[in-house]
């Protein structure tokens, strides 16, 4: 049995006449770390979104945990509670406060008794710095607090893996720190994480798989020390001099 929670075969993606993922096998193992890199508009955002099915593909397969999630019949709700998306823009609910964002999903969706919920919700909060936060509106929050509450809401459905699709690039710069030290924690855990991101020192000193893309293409898969230090397309190289 192969350990892989997610494998894609010949996964593709077209936007109309746009192919913008072209033929992306692979596999993200339990446990890893897995950064996403490569220039604007070379299919990431799309990548991840085909995981969980945000998008469906066009052709190939996604399988989660060796089931083929691409299969009409697969129940996308369920598959979703268990590998979370973690938003650019938080994607919290407006209307809710800090705790009720995080304890929504778990009560409503999952059936877990509130007061349960509710304690576990607070724990999470703790864990991410914010559990003075609990009664506040998402509005009354910096931009580093929002990421860190919606952290803890992908956290609450106690999900196998974590899709994370640029959770820093909105922040102010001094906010940045805090969450990256986060999903840092959240990575010693064990849990498995596939990170769109362009900190690229986080990606080096976090991750334990980088997957380059380029034009749609999986141009690279390598460890972080090959990717940095030798990568082997000049797309790669060039994309890392403009970066470092
Ligand atoms: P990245 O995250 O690497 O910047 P994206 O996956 O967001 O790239 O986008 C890749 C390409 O697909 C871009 O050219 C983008 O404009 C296009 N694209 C993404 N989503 C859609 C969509 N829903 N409809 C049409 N084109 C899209
Ligand atoms: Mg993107």
């Amino acid at each position: 049995m192969s350990n892989a929670v997610i494998r894609t075969e010949f996964l593709c993606k077209s936007f109309g006449k746009l192919d913008v993922l072209k033929d992306i096998s692979t596999e993200i193992y339990q446990g890893e770390v897995v950064a996403i890199l490569g220039p604007s508009g070379s299919g990431k955002s799309t990548f991840l979104r085909c995981l969980n099915l945000l998008e469906r593909p066009t052709r190939g397969r996604v399988y989660f945990n060796e089931y083929d999630i691409t299969m009409p019949k697969a129940n996308i709700s369920k598959i979703r509670q268990r590998l979370v998306m973690v938003f650019q823009h938080f994607n919290l609910f407006p209307h809710m406060t800090v705790l009720q964002n995080v304890t929504y999903a778990p009560i409503k969706v999952k059936g877990i008794d509130k007061q349960e919920a509710k304690t576990k919700g607070l724990e999470l909060l703790t864990k991410v710095g914010l559990a003075e936060k609990a009664d506040v509106y998402p509005a009354k929050l910096s931009g580093g607090q929002k990421q860190r509450v919606a952290i803890a809401r992908a956290l609450a459905m106690e999900p196998e893996m974590i899709l994370f699709d640029e959770p820093t690039s909105a922040l102010d710069p001094e906010m940045v720190k805090d969450v990256l030290d986060v999903m840092k924690g959240l990575a010693q855990t064990g849990i498995t994480m596939a990170i769109v991101t362009h900190e690229m020192g986080f990606a080096r000193e976090v991750a334990n798989r980088i997957l380059f893309l380029d034009r749609g293409y999986l141009a690279e898969d390598a460890t972080p020390s090959e990717f940095f230090q030798n990568p082997h397309c000049d797309r790669a190289k060039q994309f890392l001099e403009k970066m470092l």
